[in-house]
């Protein structure tokens, strides 16, 4: 087998569609240079030996390695006419990470590797830059040592071990930038660096430069298993097994002076969508100072520079000195950049996010990938290059991640409210959107209240879980490309970057802006589209759909085969759900209305009476509540199918559980408070999910099912003399047996029949069933007999496939996901081997006696993407989701059709 693939000079061995192999970056570096890029040369090892590395150990994976790395190491030096460990005429190489989905900044890099006391004299001597040489020297030091090394910060209230030594240093000379540190200073880093190195870990620090790369290459492999990078799969869903490739290329260097210079850039707008060119660099340096948020980094553009300026509040007159432009600083290397960036925009079809360096006035490209963006700039960078012509009405709708949709649909402040509110900083719009919340100050906090906003000085790749848990991220460093605002806007989070007067005090946990101080607690509110931060607690809105989303809706219908229903339970749910394009209800739980104001005290009635009367009595009274509700929310899904189920849960849920309600119940009745308490009792169950509930209501108190029945149908009825017409398809619940079913269609039919003959006038309907036990679904071919339709209640078929209790799963789930025994939270992610083979039999089955049986599902599942492909997959005719999600599940259920 092939494990190590090289680029350089125009050739390559690998290419873009090798991503599974070499990784995204391995795969675009390759690309880049069979499309005339200039890219440093290097080669990728691939991500199969990253399995391999995980089977076998390192060792074994040097030794299989060896003489491919080797060749692939001569190749580079016949390229740039070095040579790797040598004093006078190094190599120097950077060694990174590339999986096969990007993970921005969630794994390791090593930067400058090749240097030790020796080489450093010779690049010094080499470059005529001494400076450069011992900078260099002194950041390979910091970062092996971080990386490959494992010199970590012993707490998070502390800096890292490196950076407290150059505070020190930094306070001693009485300087404040690094760039102000002189060759001496460097020197005295290096030094003090590596004394801190044997005194942690008790080993010199490498001096050979292939101890230094076999070291670096095996902690890019370890670093796919970091926490963070564990998180941020789980997060995007992306499986432990891929395995990251290792990159290994010629260095250039961004930190050679003045005319040097490193940057990340972006096609497009990644929070907007807008077509400008865009992004940030910074003069004489290395790339992850730019990315890591430590300085605070200038604009390519200038009408970029323009915009900053503006949000920052930095007079125009200023800008010009301390930020110009790439466009102005370097005007040359600016248009090579952008001739290249409209060169791999139009290659790719996409918006690109680029990493290049300058060195010496040259431009190299390090990196090119589809860009992270905001759900608002998905569809808006889907449509513009639609209407462009660079991609089809298909290709279109692929791009859209369907789960982002939901963004749009998140709500933004309220005009009025942010008018008034108080205003204390602006910082950079590095996510858009609006969050309020209570500050919290470590990521590993951000659950402390129900709502945080994230406070850091800058965003770091640590604080992703927290991130992912806040409302809202706002940093006081670091720019648009920083890593975490580069996540904030992949997971479509608010942040504000760069917001320069905070002034953040970690131990103290406050945070003062203007002399006004914050604790931790108090509530602050973030606008991601401006990088406002406001005081206090902001009212929101729900957003306008613009025109974009609507053709990409229009694209969905379209392309789609299954059509997409709501779960709703009142008209208002269901209003917004057709605005969201919903074709229908596929489940109305009837329960949900019965607390709706006064009315649950007559439920309470008619479940603590002690006899069928009593029942009747309590549910005459229920009928006109019900009829009126299931009119209602006919009426506003005219001409859809509206599935009604009948009741569900265990009676227990709706009895009064305080003494106060007791007594008011007793006194109600006219019973003693005794005699609640007792029938309150009765109906408690050790399993209630699998108790007393479903059609084992209807079918144990048959009067239940008589007063639905009537409610559907004559609310059908009225209706129809008002010249609506609808067709109510009654659903039975929770039925394993046919019998169940047919005893509950029984009294349907009858009812139905009843009142045809008092009202002199017909409608239509359907009796189906849900199909949520597994015998249900075993046997899909008896209850096939009896259903019109089937809608698969994948909740509690998830339930009882897996035996996991739905109210109490989340005390072994997460562990279970954490250890690796469940991939995915199968209530949220249709398990398709197991829940789904019953899904996909009894589908089968129920169709064998009726062909054109009607299938859909109702569980939460129905508006998950990857379950409703699997529901294309299996021929059902619907899903059925909740209003919001009815959006996302159109884009799956088209993409499921392509
Ligand atoms: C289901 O079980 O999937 C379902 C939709 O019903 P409920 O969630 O109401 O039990
Ligand atoms: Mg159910």
């Amino acid at each position: 087998v092939k494990r190590v693939y090289t680029f350089g000079n125009g050739k390559a061995e690998g290419k873009a569609d090798m991503k599974n192999l070499l990784g995204g970056k391995g795969a675009n570096l390759a690309e880049m240079n069979l499309i005339g890029v200039p890219v440093p040369p290097g080669f990728t090892i691939t991500t199969d030996v990253c399995t391999e590395y995980n089977e076998k150990g390192k060792d074994a994976v040097v030794e299989l390695l060896k003489s491919d790395v080797e060749a692939a190491i001569k190749n580079i030096e016949s390229l740039t006419e070095t040579s790797f460990g040598d004093k006078t005429n190094p190599l120097l190489v950077s060694v990174r990470s590339g999986a096969r989905a990007s993970m921005p900044g969630m794994m390791d890099t090593v930067l400058n590797l090749g240097l030790n006391d020796d080489s450093v004299i010779g690049i010094a001597a080499k470059s005529g830059n001494e400076r450069f040489a011992w900078d260099s020297y002194r950041r390979f030091v910091q970062m092996y040592g971080d990386v490959v090394l494992g010199m970590k910060p012993e707490s998070k209230e502390e800096i890292d071990p490196f950076e407290r030594i150059m505070e020190d240093v930094k306070e001693r000379k009485g300087v404040d930038l690094d760039t102000d540190l002189d060759v001496d200073d460097l020197k005295e880093l290096v030094t003090l660096f590596k004394a801190a190195v044997k005194e942690q870990t008790g080993h010199d620090f490498p001096e050979s430069a292939w101890e230094q790369l076999w070291g670096a290459v095996m902690a890019v492999f370890d670093s796919w298993n970091n926490d963070r990078a564990i998180l941020y799969r789980r997060m995007e869903g992306i499986p432990d097994e891929w395995g990251t490739a290792v990159n290994v290329q010629a260095m250039v260097f961004g930190n050679m002076g003045d005319n040097s210079a490193t940057g990340v850039a972006f096609t497009r707008d990644a929070a907007t969508g807008e077509n400008v060119f865009n992004g940030e660099y910074l003069i004489n340096a290395q790339g992850e100072d730019v990315v890591a948020g430590i300085r605070t980094p200038q604009q390519i553009t200038k009408d970029g520079s323009l915009k900053w300026a503006d949000l920052q509040g930095v007079l125009e007159e200023d800008r010009v000195d301390m930020y110009p432009s790439l466009e102005e600083a370097m005007p040359d290397v600016y248009k090579q950049l952008n001739e290249v960036q409209q060169k791999l925009e139009s290659h790719y079809k996409d918006m690109q996010d680029l990493e290049f360096t300058v060195q010496d006035g040259k431009l190299w490209l390090l990196q090119t990938r589809n860009g992270k963006r905001t759900g608002a700039a998905m569809v808006k960078i889907a449509m513009d290059l639609y209407r462009e012509k660079v991609i089809d009405d298909k290709m279109t709708l692929m791009r859209i991640e369907p789960n982002k949709l939901d963004e749009l649909l998140h709500p933004v402040f309220d005009l009025e409210a942010i008018g008034s509110a108080k205003e204390l900083a602006k910082g950079l719009p590095a996510s858009p959107g609006a969050a309020s919340g209570q500050i919290i100050f470590f990521a590993d906090e951000a659950t402390k209240y129900p709502e945080t906003i994230l406070v850091r000085i800058e965003t770091s790749p640590e604080d992703l879980e927290g991130m992912l848990v806040a409302k809202g991220i706002l940093t006081a460093r670091g720019g648009m490309t920083s890593h975490a605002a580069v996540v904030a806007r992949g997971m479509g989070k608010c942040c504000v970057s760069g917001a320069g007067a905070l002034k953040i005090d970690y131990k103290e946990r406050t945070l003062r802006i203007d002399g006004n101080v914050y604790k931790e607690g108090d509530w602050i509110s973030l606008n991601g589209s401006t990088g406002k931060v406001y005081d206090g607690r902001v009212k929101t809105r729900q957003p306008d759909l613009d025109g974009d989303f609507g053709q990409i809706m229009d694209f969905a219908s379209k392309y789609t085969r299954m059509s997409v229903r709501t779960n709703a339970d009142t008209p208002k749910d269901a209003v917004v759900a057709r605005e969201f394009g919903a074709q229908g209800i596929g489940l109305c739980r009837t329960e949900h209305m019965f607390f709706e104001g006064e009315r649950i005290k007559t439920v309470r009635e008619m479940i603590l009476s002690s006899d069928e009367d009593g029942r009747r009595t309590a549910l005459n009274k229920l009928l006109p509540y019900q009829r009126g509700d299931f009119e209602g929310i006919l009426e506003a899904m005219e001409g859809y199918g509206v599935t009604i189920r009948l009741l569900d849960p265990p009676l227990h849920e709706f009895v009064p559980h305080t003494e106060a309600a007791q007594q008011e119940m007793a006194k109600e009745m006219g019973i003693s408070l005794a005699e609640v308490k007792t029938k309150v009792s009765d109906l408690s169950e050790f399993n209630p999910m699998l108790g007393h509930r479903g059609c084992r209501l209807g079918n144990t108190y048959p009067e239940i099912t008589e007063m639905q029945a009537r409610a559907i149908i004559e609310a059908a009825l009225n209706l129809k003399a008002r010249g609506i017409i609808t067709k109510p398809e009654i659903m039975v619940p929770l039925i394993g047996t046919v019998e169940e079913l047919k005893m509950q269609a029984e009294i349907i039919h009858t009812t139905a029949e009843l009142i045809f003959k008092e009202k002199g006038e017909k409608v239509e309907y359907l009796v189906g069933t849900m199909i949520e036990i597994p015998r249900a679904a075993l046997t899909a071919d008896l209850v096939a007999g009896i259903a019109d339709f089937f809608s698969f209640g994948t909740n509690d078929l998830t339930q009882m496939t897996f035996g996991y209790s739905r109210d109490d799963a989340n005390k072994f789930l997460p562990i279970y996901l954490e250890k690796g025994i469940l991939k995915n939270d199968p209530f949220q992610i249709l398990d398709q081997t197991g829940v789904g083979q019953l899904v996909e039999m009894g589908t089968q089955k129920g169709r064998s006696v009726k062909p054109e049986l009607k299938v859909g599902i109702c569980g939460e599942h129905g508006g998950e993407p990857s379950s409703v492909e699997f529901c294309d997959s299996v021929g059902m005719n619907y899903v059925s989701c909740s209003p919001f999600r009815v959006p996302i599940a159109r884009v799956a259920a088209a993409q499921a059709n392509i």
